[in-house]
């Protein structure tokens, strides 16, 4: 890395911060993971994540000196028109952190924020299971749900609190409740918790059937979770059936909408539960095709994430290397 362009790059807001820093072909070279305190907010994580960087960056030479730009991505919603940080389900008190102003004054460089999952597409179009298509959607099935929609190489960004939000499309009315306020909505039913709550919402309608599966004998041992029921719906028990086809088709759903308003080349699936198993993709893709319009039938394909862990950092120093490099073609043009 020595003498190129430096990118910071950071994931926040979620269960874990990542920090990574990226050369100038914007792959991330190095990266570190820390742990969030369980009763750690914002404040607490900003201190964890910049001492970590301040690490990452020691090994570095003249780290300082060749930084470009940071992209900060970040696990909720963002306000575009003031480039900060707007409601993080998962962690507190991200209203009393001033990133961009405590990251300037920290690095010298200009700061860019942006939703993990509008990041997390951007890094599989340019690195991972999006290369070579036109557009993108990315949606992540994990804690939550969430998506970002890439089209030539860059985020479709129109909202001022962003945009592509297919977790909070209402695909069953009468559902379980969602942490949004509405009910039935994707997350509801298709993120990991979503699925063990959904679990338990078919096993009060389907006592019986509930009884006589294997996944409620193996559920007296250990709680339900995402996990269990991908296992137990692989080794062919009838409830996990149930429960897996139940939330692939209502994903599959708001998925088949997604690809008549947008029309993706590529659908990337990520997120924890979204990796777990090839045949929950299988099974996706064998639902949405028959609920999207005819003519759009061959349009688009289903794939699974190939970043994994480290797409959210990728996509920050993917951004951040794209918006330093238009900030210098306005400054030329001035
Ligand atoms: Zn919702």
């Amino acid at each position: 890395m020595s003498g190129e362009s430096l990118f910071l790059a950071f994931e926040t807001g979620g269960s874990k911060l990542v920090t990574g820093v990226a050369g100038s072909d914007r792959r991330i070279r190095r990266s570190a993971t820390v742990r969030r305190g369980p009763s750690d907010r914002a404040p607490q994580s900003m201190r964890r994540i910049i001492a970590a960087s301040e690490r990452l960056l020691s090994d570095v030479p003249d780290a300082i000196q060749r930084l470009k730009a940071i992209g900060f991505g970040f696990g909720g919603t963002v306000r575009r028109s003031s480039n900060s940080p707007h409601l993080c389900l998962h962690e507190e008190g991200w209203d009393e952190v001033d990133v961009v102003s405590e990251l300037t004054r920290r690095f010298g460089v200009p700061v860019f924020v942006e939703n993990d999952c509008k990041l997390a597409a951007l890094a599989e179009a340019h690195f991972g299971a999006g290369r070579g298509a036109r557009s993108l959607f990315y949606i992540t099935l994990g804690t939550g749900v969430g998506g970002g929609y890439v089209l030539g190489g860059e985020i479709v960004a129109f909202g001022d609190l962003g945009e592509a939000e297919i977790g909070h499309i209402v695909v069953e009315p009468d559902g379980p409740e969602c942490c949004c306020g509405s009910r039935g909505c994707v997350e509801a039913l298709c993120s990991g918790p979503g699925l063990a709550k959904l679990c338990g919402f078919l096993a009060r309608r389907h006592p019986e059937e509930w009884e006589s599966s294997d996944l409620s004998a193996r559920a007296r041992e250990s709680p339900v979770m995402s996990e269990l029921i991908v296992q137990s719906w692989e080794a062919g028990d009838h409830f996990a059936l149930r429960v897996v086809e139940h939330s692939m088709d209502r994903l599959a759903t708001a998925l088949a909408a997604t690809v008549n308003l947008l029309v993706p080349e590529r659908i990337v699936v990520g997120g924890g539960l979204g990796t777990s198993s090839a045949r929950l993709l299988d099974l996706l893709n064998e639902r949405v095709e028959p609920l999207v319009v005819p003519y759009f039938r061959d349009s688009f394909t289903i794939v699974a994430s190939q970043l994994r862990e480290s797409v959210v950092t990728q996509g920050a120093a993917i951004l951040a290397s794209q918006r330093a490099a238009r900030a210098r073609h306005d400054d030329s043009k001035e």
